[in-house]
This record gives C-alpha cells, sequence and structure tokens, in this order.
C-alpha cells in the first residue's frame, strides 16, 4: 500500500493510541482497579514492566500493550509494538527472567506488530491467518513509524532511548523488507498452543477491531490479553474499509471476553490502562450506541461530515479524542454500505 495521505492519518491515528494509558480517568478503570503491583525498571531499562498477575508484566507505550509472560526456562510475548522496537522488547523481556520463546500478535495493526522482524528470524511469531497480507501491506506504516520515533526519542530524554534509537538506526541500515515482519505460524481460528508447561488460548470469533484478531488467555494465570477488541476508556480505532472491522461482530467477539473472565480475571486491553472484565462491557456499550446512532444518522440522510459532530456526552472525557472521527466515520461507512448506499 503506497504512503499515501490517508495511509498518514491511519498512521497518526493508531500512534496517538499509544498515548491512551497515561490519559485514562481512574475512574474509568476496573472496578477492581487492579494497579499493578510491582514495576521493573532497572536504571538502564526503556520500558516500565508492570507486574499484573505471577510471571506476567505488562509494558505500555510505543504502540499497544504487551504482555510478556515467564514460563520457565522460556517466555510469551504478546505483542511487538511499533518499528524498530523489537530488539528492546526482546532484551528486557528476557532479562525479566527467560528468553522468549513465541510472539503472538493480536492483530496486524503496525502498532501491535512493528517489533515483528526482531523475532522472526528464529522465534515462534504466530497470527491469524488474515493476517499475512494486511501486516505485508502495513510494511510503509511500520517504517513510518520507525522513523518518527527515532525523533521523538530524541527528543524524550526517558532512561534508555539512546540505546533504543541505536537500535532502530541499526535496524533501518539493514535494509528491512515485507519478509522480516511476516509471522512464522498461523492460525485459522481458536485454538491452544504452548511454551513449556504454558497453556495458551486463542480466541478468534470473526471480523471485529480487524478480521484477523486473536484475543489471548491464559487459563493458569487468570489473564487475558485483548488486543484492540478492547480501548480502556479510549476512542476505538474503527476501519471497516483497510482493516476488515466489523462493529457487529466487535461486540460479539467482546461478549466473548466477557465469558471468559469471571470477576478476578486481568484484563489486558489494546490501549488504556489494565482493568478487569469491566472494560468489556464498556466498551459493549460504547460500540453499540455509536452504531444505533449511525444507522439512525444514514437513514435519516445525515451526510458523514455532520455524523462526526454528533455529541456523545458520556464518552467526552475519553482519550484518543484525536481517534473519535475514525471511531464515528467507520461507523457511517459501515451503516452506509449495510443500508446499501
Ligand atoms: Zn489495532
Amino acid at each position: 500500500m503506497p504512503y499515501t495521505r490517508r495511509s498518514f492519518l491511519t498512521a497518526s491515528a493508531i500512534a496517538a493510541a499509544a498515548l491512551c494509558s497515561t490519559r485514562s480517568a481512574a475512574g474509568l478503570l476496573g472496578s477492581a482497579g487492579r494497579p499493578a503491583r510491582v514495576t521493573r525498571r532497572a536504571a538502564d531499562t526503556y520500558f516500565e514492566w508492570k507486574k499484573v498477575a505471577e510471571s506476567c508484566h505488562v509494558a505500555s507505550g510505543e504502540g499497544g500493550n504487551t504482555l510478556a509472560v515467564l514460563a520457565g526456562e522460556r517466555s510469551l510475548l504478546v505483542d511487538s509494538k511499533n518499528g524498530g522496537f523489537g530488539p528492546v522488547l526482546r532484551r528486557e523481556a528476557a532479562a525479566l527472567g527467560a528468553p522468549v520463546a513465541m510472539l503472538i500478535n493480536t492483530h496486524h495493526h503496525f502498532d501491535h506488530t512493528g517489533g515483528n522482524p526482531a523475532f522472526t528470524g528464529d522465534v515462534e511469531v504466530v497470527a491469524h491467518v488474515n493476517a499475512a497480507a494486511r501486516i505485508a501491506s502495513g510494511f510503509e506504516m511500520s517504517m513510518g513509524a520507525a522513523r518518527r520515533s527515532i525523533q521523538q526519542l530524541r527528543q524524550s530524554g526517558r532512561p534508555g532511548a539512546g540505546r533504543v534509537v541505536a537500535d532502530i538506526e541499526e535496524w533501518l541500515r539493514s535494509g528491512p523488507t515485507e519478509k522480516d515482519f511476516h509471522p512464522t505460524r498461523f492460525i485459522p481460528s481458536s485454538g491452544s498452543l504452548s511454551v513449556g508447561s504454558l497453556t495458551i488460548e486463542v480466541h478468534h470469533t470473526g471480523a471485529g477491531h480487524t478480521d484477523n484478531d486473536l484475543i489471548v488467555r491464559l487459563p493458569e494465570h487468570n489473564v487475558v490479553h485483548a488486543g484492540d477488541l478492547l480501548f480502556n476508556a479510549c476512542w476505538p480505532y474503527l476501519d471497516p474499509t483497510n482493516s476488515g472491522a466489523d462493529t457487529a461482530g466487535w461486540i460479539r467477539a467482546c461478549r466473548k471476553i466477557v465469558e471468559l473472565c469471571d470477576e478476578r480475571t486481568v484484563v489486558i486491553p489494546g490501549h488504556g490502562e489494565v482493568g478487569d472484565v469491566e472494560i468489556a462491557q464498556r466498551q459493549i456499550g460504547l460500540l453499540s450506541r455509536v452504531r444505533e446512532e449511525a444507522a439512525r444518522a444514514v437513514e435519516k440522510g445525515v451526510a458523514r461530515d455532520e455524523f462526526l459532530k454528533t455529541p456523545f456526552p458520556e464518552y467526552e472525557q475519553f482519550g484518543l479524542p484525536t481517534i473519535r472521527p475514525f471511531t464515528l466515520g467507520g461507523a457511517w461507512d459501515e451503516a452506509s454500505r449495510d443500508a446499501g448506499k
């Protein structure tokens, strides 16, 4: 896919999603709150790894939330953030206790697969079968994100940022290609995986946020990583045209997440704070409401640009206001398509 204005806007919107975690209003988190119990951050470590359950750590920022799970001599990683962040993820996940033996991509978006090249050579990289072509077509967006990150990192002054810049520059000099991002194992539907003695359930319920979403559940830890099926207290990125998104399917996927959880389950959204099952319940509420409003607007002949101005008072405090037009515009596009207009 050429690096068009549309793809730039898409890239900007998705990149903005990384900012959501610090903006979530405390009152919008799950009732359990589930503040991270321990933070692992050495002086030269770039990411803060928050312990969310036994052997489970989450790193936020620079793309979607990444989960690292220790499983004896090996570890599992879920999602690889923006382009160029693979080496630091691999290094820091290993420093938590064991080298990464498997990476799962919850879906194809470049802020969840950009770090894949650091793993695809010698680590099993798992994705839904529909992700293959979409990851390839997102190549330029991943490269663009990597180049933008160099600038941002240089200005950030964050501990460890200098080493991450060196990682990204070295990787860009190596001349990455689409193949470097390509997962090594594809899953056609739901199934079970393992890393050592760790059991990993993956669930695919059809098109939702994309046409290749995987819900990752760790039954022994009572942890669910939902990828971008869940945005906690943020506007959800909706793109029926280029990602195969489907709001009815997305709501079904959220209901599946609810089914997989009890009141103690730690739920990791793609963006926003870690919480509990209430994140999924609130996501169902937002998607249902936007879907109904879009259908009503299309039926009344309200133009797309006008629909973007629709007030949603209950969600105006949400993070990622730059994604709001993608949520509403995507819903209008879908409603128009469903109405045959
Ligand atoms: Zn996404």
